[in-house]
Parts: structure tokens; C-alpha cells; sequence
């Protein structure tokens, strides 16, 4: 049996959870008994790209394991600092299809706002790392500017609240803009790609199923699992109030070298998704962005993986595997 540590996090907000997130290498490993001599190396991958981990995902690990899957995707290291070939600030471009601030529209039919520059951990392999969230988030101006962008471009019927995380934002703010969103008559959906219900399952409040289901919009949640150690009790009861309220709910994976690259963790991933009610999505070739190299699986080897997987579970139990490629107009499926 794994030996984890008590969550302290059962008589707190999802606010004070957020803010109380670990936010020091060191904090880290002496929270999880690991040794100092990982330190150096994470405070240079800090540097970088700083370390954040709010405790209910870091009870999810294993005390004392260096190893953990959870904790290989917060930890910093030094592997972060190295320029490889090929890997870039910007991988996907989303700079030069940024119409207005806090707006990404690049893909036929639908559009994506930046609701919120915060997340609530920051995973080290993130193709966001260098995007520009401070210069690029929807406040009172640039919201007006995205609401005429969407009211003019009539072919687009579903608008996506992504970030940072756009659940990092209040409900209030959220009630607000969904509102505002509904009345444009040319949207059918609204689709969230979200990690804090994975992260901080109390995020999934009362007000929150409450302003996604009480809207004309079709409410669709892309959560964002990597592993089935991420999903603990609390994590699937938060997932069940969702599809109970009738959201329908999706997960993407990016698949990452030393954390999920093997058939049989993807497998156990997605049946533990299914008896939450999420299916399997996407599986994500790694976003070839500066400081993430040391994560990436080549596409030999994930088709490899896809074929067991694919031998392994039913058909509606397996991703799609895709890639992002900069400038395409959607995501590019990879065959098997
Ligand atoms: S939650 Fe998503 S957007 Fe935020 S750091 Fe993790 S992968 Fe990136």
C-alpha cells in the first residue's frame, strides 16, 4: 500500500487552497521526505518556470517516491534549462492568431478566450510556459472587444474557456460572462478545457454547476488527466456531480515520457475515467515547447503504445492520438 500524506485540505475553500498552494522546490520535497540533493536542480527549473502544486494533488503521491508520476509533472528540474533542437517559446504559434487580447481564434467554427492567465499548478511540460498571459487576458475593454469579435464572425457556434485555467476565476465573473455569451444567437456551445476539477476537485461548486447548466449553451468539460493516480475519491465524486448536472464531460492526456508512456498506465487511466463518466479524448503528442524536451515520446513509439492500447480496451476507451501542429486548422491526427 502507498504511503501518502494527510491532505490538510478537507476544511478549506478552493480560493484558500489556491493560495495556499506549495510554491518552493524545497516546500515540496520536504513535504514528500525527499532529499536535498534534488534542490539544486529543481531551484534552476524554478527559475524558469515557477514551482506550483496546491497540496490536494500532492496528497495524491507517494511519500518518499522521486518517481511519482504526480510529482514528475510539478517538480522542476534541471533538464528545463537545456536548448534543444526543435523546441521553442511558441510552439504552436498562437501569438500570430491572437485577434484581440484574451482571444485565440484559429480553428474553423470556434473560438477560444482566455478567461483567466492563473492556473492552479503548473505542469512543467506546459506548451503555455512562455505565453504571454499578463499582456493577454479578457478584462472590461478587451471582453467588450472579444463579445463584437464573436458577434461578427457568424460562423462560429462554439467558444471555448481556456487559460491558464478558466476555472481559476470566480463564479461570479463566470455567471457573468456565460450570460453575456448566450446572447449571441449564433453559439450552440460553450466547451471549458479545465485541470482544477483534476487538481482541486472542490472546485466543482454548487454555484458553479449552477451558472454551466442553467444556460441555452450546451455545456461541455475537457478536464485534463494524465494518470489514474490523479483520480481519488474526492476527484471522481467532483467528476459524477458534473455528468449528474449534465455536462458532458471529455479528457485529454499528453502522453509523457517516465509518467503515462506505456500502454497498460493509459489503459488503467482510462477505465478509471470511465467509471467517472469522462471519456477518453485525446491523447496529445508533447507541444515541442522550450524546457519540456525531456518529457517527449518520439511518434514511432506512441503509434507503438496506441496499438496495445488499442489491443488492450474497447474501442470507446481509446484517445485519439493527435498532434498540434502551428498553423493547421485543427488538431492532426497521427494514424496507428
Ligand atoms: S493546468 Fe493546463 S494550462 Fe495550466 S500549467 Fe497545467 S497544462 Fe498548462
Amino acid at each position: 500500500m502507498m504511503n501518502h500524506i494527510a491532505s490538510d485540505t478537507t476544511s478549506k475553500t478552493w480560493q484558500e487552497q489556491l493560495s495556499t498552494a506549495v510554491s518552493h522546490p524545497s516546500e515540496l520535497l520536504a513535504t514528500l521526505g525527499l532529499s536535498d540533493n534534488l534542490l539544486a536542480g529543481a531551484l534552476r527549473g524554478d527559475a524558469e518556470f515557477k514551482t506550483r502544486v496546491p497540496f490536494s494533488y500532492i496528497s495524491r503521491m507517494e511519500f518518499g517516491n522521486a518517481n511519482d508520476p504526480l510529482l514528475k509533472q510539478v517538480l522542476p528540474v534541471d533538464n528545463e534549462t537545456l536548448d534543444v533542437s526543435g523546441f521553442t517559446m511558441d510552439p504552436l504559434a498562437e501569438q500570430s492568431s491572437n485577434p484581440s487580447d484574451g482571444v485565440i481564434h484559429k480553428y474553423k467554427g470556434r473560438l477560444l478566450l482566455i478567461v483567466s492567465g492563473a492556473c492552479a499548478i503548473n505542469c512543467r511540460f506546459c506548451f503555455r510556459r512562455h505565453f504571454p498571459y499578463g499582456d493577454n487576458q479578457l478584462g472590461g475593454e478587451s471582453w467588450q472587444q472579444a463579445i463584437d469579435y464573436i458577434k461578427a464572425q457568424t460562423d462560429i457556434h462554439e467558444v471555448i474557456l481556456s487559460g491558464g485555467d478558466p476555472l481559476a476565476t470566480s463564479d461570479k465573473r463566470l455567471k457573468k460572462l456565460i450570460q453575456e455569451l448566450s446572447e449571441i444567437q449564433h453559439l450552440k456551445t460553450i466547451r471549458i478545457h479545465t485541470r482544477l476539477p483534476i487538481v482541486i476537485p472542490d472546485r466543482v461548486t454548487d454555484e458553479l454547476l449552477s451558472w454551466l447548466t442553467s444556460t441555452r449553451l450546451k455545456p461541455v468539460m475537457v478536464i485534463h488527466c494524465n494518470h489514474a493516480n490523479e483520480i481519488d475519491d474526492a476527484v471522481h465524486s467532483a467528476l459524477q456531480k458534473l455528468k449528474k448536472a449534465g455536462v458532458t464531460l471529455l479528457n485529454q492526456t499528453v502522453l509523457l515520457k517516465g509518467i503515462n508512456d506505456d500502454a497498460e498506465a493509459l489503459s488503467e487511466l482510462s477505465h478509471k475515467l470511465f467509471q467517472a463518466d469522462v471519456l477518453p479524448y485525446y491523447l496529445h503528442l508533447l507541444d515541442k515547447v522550450k524546457g519540456a524536451a525531456h518529457f517527449d515520446v518520439n511518434t514511432q513509439k506512441a503509434q507503438e503504445i496506441m496499438r496495445e492500447l488499442m489491443a488492450q480496451c474497447p474501442g470507446y476507451l481509446v484517445p485519439k492520438l493527435v498532434r498540434e501542429v502551428a498553423g493547421e486548422p485543427g488538431k492532426t491526427s497521427i494514424s496507428v
